[in-house]
């Protein structure tokens, strides 16, 4: 895509308010990262969530939160094991000998209640059992691998899939879908020799011309989507010409979509659901040919689309 303006390598930067909010987000006034996206701290709850008696669900983000885990999965956690709660046999130990709401074996529970710093700790009371197991599932690698510390937790091949199953249905990892289906790349994010893009510094490197973003030619007209639920932040014609949705998926991490064709579907301050079609490749600004340009931002850095976007959905025929 060729453009003009700030130089702050944003879908079409003539216009002070993207420049604005990149300016911001590189001195963390935006702040999340895509994994925020992935896995939102407190997502829209689904109707799964209503399977969790209220006690529990805060227990669980308040452990959560202290611990830097996705909530949903330690929910999940206790769903599986006792139902949170509900299949407990009033604390007795069952055939292995685990007892209490989150299914600890006694020596296991003293060493994750010292994890999480709990003095005379409970097996049977959640408000004891559930930092525990935080702090255990931590302690084995959660959240950088979630299969590993739920393995470790109960060391069969069969738990760590039921367990995620579960956090899915509790809002772990939202979906993402691509902007398109079907169209080819045609051109990838990253340093270029294409003039026509701007001077940028990635990850502490600057380069003369970088490309911020997914080019994926496809015939004028064909739908633009949604890659994963939000807020419309940008809906318009910039001063280039182009027209432009941005979509804030949740504090600080953008998705873009440029060259639209003027009718957009959707409105500033509009939830979307992922993949909800929102306009359609155009020809709008400086650009060679009908293509969507697509950025994704996380706290002002741009990110490579192709690391966030489902590997299924590559589309055919890139360069
Ligand atoms: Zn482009």
């Amino acid at each position: 895509m060729r453009r003009r303006g700030c130089g702050c390598a944003a879908v079409g930067c003539a216009i002070p308010l993207v420049c604005l909010l990149v300016i911001f987000g590189a001195v963390g006034i935006l702040t999340g990262n895509w994994a925020a996206l992935a896995a939102p701290k407190v997502p829209a709850a689904p109707p799964a969530v209503a399977d969790i008696p209220t006690d529990y669900l805060v227990l669980y983000q308040e452990a959560a939160a202290r611990f830097g885990l996705d909530w949903p999965v330690l929910a999940a956690v206790g769903r599986v094991e006792t139902n949170h709660g509900r299949n407990r046999n009033g604390c007795d130990a069952n055939y292995a000998g685990a007892r209490g709401p989150m299914q600890f074996l006694e020596p296991t529970f003293v060493h994750a209640a010292k994890l999480a710093g709990i003095s005379d700790p409970d097996i049977c009371d959640p408000v004891d059992a559930i930092p525990a197991a935080a702090a255990y599932l931590k302690s084995n690698g959660a959240p950088d691998d979630w299969r590993r510390a739920l393995y470790r937790y109960n060391p069969a091949d069969w738990y760590p899939p039921l367990v995620l199953g579960w956090a899915e249905r509790y809002g772990y990892g939202a979906r993402v879908v691509w902007p398109i289906e079907g169209g080819r790349i045609s051109q990838r994010f990253g340093p270029t020799t294409f003039t026509g893009e701007p001077r940028l510094c990635y990850r502490g490197t600057c380069y003369e011309h970088f490309h911020d973003g997914l080019d994926l030619a496809a015939p004028i007209g064909t739908p633009v989507q949604a890659i994963a639920s939000g807020r419309v932040t940008i809906a318009g014609r910039l001063s280039d010409g182009a027209v432009v949705v941005e979509i804030e998926h949740s504090p600080g991490v953008l998705s873009r979509y440029g060259h639209l064709e003027s009718g957009i579907r959707v409105r500033v301050g509009e939830s979307v659901t992922t993949g909800e079609v929102i306009g359609s490749v155009g020809l709008t600004g400086n650009t060679t040919g009908p293509h969507l340009h697509f950025e994704i931002y996380a706290s002002g850095e741009p990110i490579d689309p192709l690391l966030v976007l489902p590997p299924s959905g590559v589309p055919g025929g890139s360069p």
